[in-house]
């Protein structure tokens, strides 16, 4: 539905969007995932052309531009489609939550009060706010601004959704909960969603599909599970969780070497004995006794987390991250199996 292609940007000299390319499916929820400076913000203000991009094509609905020579008319015509939700709500602090939906439908599309009304109030019930119509922004919680703002851009019925952390400013439990409430009105409206975000939990919860972004450029696109489970590279693994990341070397294709072991492992088309890193999560090392492990490690420390403990283990003088049900104790030396589909192999590329 919507593809982009080579978008560039750069302010002066930083160049901040490095050619990227995304390619949108209608109805999907697209996460943008990227440490602050990444150039997230940047991407969506060219995609609702807030921003100028410097170069790139655009391709919506089959209509393609360019948006180093787009016209101001393409530009109406293309934002009728697309709703922006800022992190900061951008609400008007003099009018009331009402006339903070109305006020587009009225000023842009010139429809009368009555009409732009019913509209309004209709949007708002959706989002939990149809109580508060008359309430104005300082009157309300964060959250609540949040879902004044969101059903703002939801009236002009936009095909697509962007949403510039949109819950950034909330505490962890109304994030949460505002997180599952956006996944229900997205899916109820069927509306394609652009959400950027640079919390990977969010990430993973909210989206169909995850584009990891780091210093302008799209290191990984994939499902949450793709992204997870096959991170393409060091960058990606390390952002998406917590992971181990050893040197290794792929002696054949199915058989990595690490630790001074050899491990059966799904991955193959690399050289004989290229030099590789391996990925193995947290949760995917099984402890054993000593005797029946592959690896064996002096455990140093052990933490509580609720649900598992984790545990800083030494292996041959790296550390590793293990999560487990079962805690063992600090000193104690345990034996480590890890399973074929536990390993994830990537080139040794720099990021
Ligand atoms: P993110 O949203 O991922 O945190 P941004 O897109 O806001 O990242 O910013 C990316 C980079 O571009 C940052 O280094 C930022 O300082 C710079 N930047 C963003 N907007 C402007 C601007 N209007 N003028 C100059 N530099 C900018
Ligand atoms: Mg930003």
């Amino acid at each position: 539905m919507l593809e982009i292609h080579d978008l560039q940007k750069s302010f002066g000299d930083l160049h901040v969007l490095r050619g990227i390319n995304l390619n949108i499916q209608k109805g999907d929820v697209v996460a943008v995932l990227g440490s602050s400076g990444s150039g997230k913000t940047t991407l969506l203000r060219c995609m609702n052309f807030l921003e100028h991009a410097d170069a790139g094509t655009m391709v919506f609905d089959g209509q393609q531009v360019e948006l180093s020579r787009i016209t101001h008319a393409q530009i109406h015509a293309l934002r009728r489609r697309t709703g922006f939700v800022f992190q900061n709500y951008n609400l008007f602090a003099n009018k009331t939550a009402l006339q903070n939906v109305t006020e587009g439908l009225v000023i842009a599309r010139k429809m009368d009060k009555h009409q732009a009304d019913e509209i309004a109030r209709a949007a708002l019930d959706k989002v939990g706010m149809g109580d508060r119509c008359d309430h104005y922004p300082s009157q309300l919680s964060g959250g609540q601004q949040q879902r004044v703002a969101i059903a703002r851009s939801l009236v002009n019925q936009p095909r697509v959704l962007l949403l510039d952390e949109p819950l950034g400013a909330l505490d962890l439990k109304l994030r949460k909960e505002m997180q599952l409430e956006l996944k229900r009105l997205q899916r109820e409206m069927n509306i394609t969603f652009v959400y950027v975000t640079h919390d990977q939990e969010e990430a993973l919860t909210m989206s169909d599909t995850v584009v990891v972004m780091n210093k302008g450029n799209i290191q990984q696109i994939g499902s949450p599970q793709d992204i997870y489970n096959e991170p393409r590279n060091a960058f990606v693994a390390k952002f998406i969780g917590d992971s181990n990341i050893v040197d290794g070397i792929m002696e054949k294709d199915f058989l990595v070497s690490f630790g001074g072991q050899e491990f059966a492992c799904v991955d193959r088309g690399f050289k004989p004995r290229e030099p590789v890193q391996v990925v193995v999560r947290p949760e995917d090392v099984d402890i054993v006794p000593p005797s029946a492990g592959k690896l064996t490690g002096l455990v140093r420390e052990v933490i509580f987390k609720g649900v598992h403990f984790e545990m800083h283990v030494d292996v041959e003088g790296k550390e590793w991250l293990i999560h487990s049900t079962q805690a063992s104790q600090p000193g104690e030396l345990i034996g480590m199996n890890i399973g074929p589909d536990e390993i994830h192999i990537m080139s040794r590329e720099e990021v």
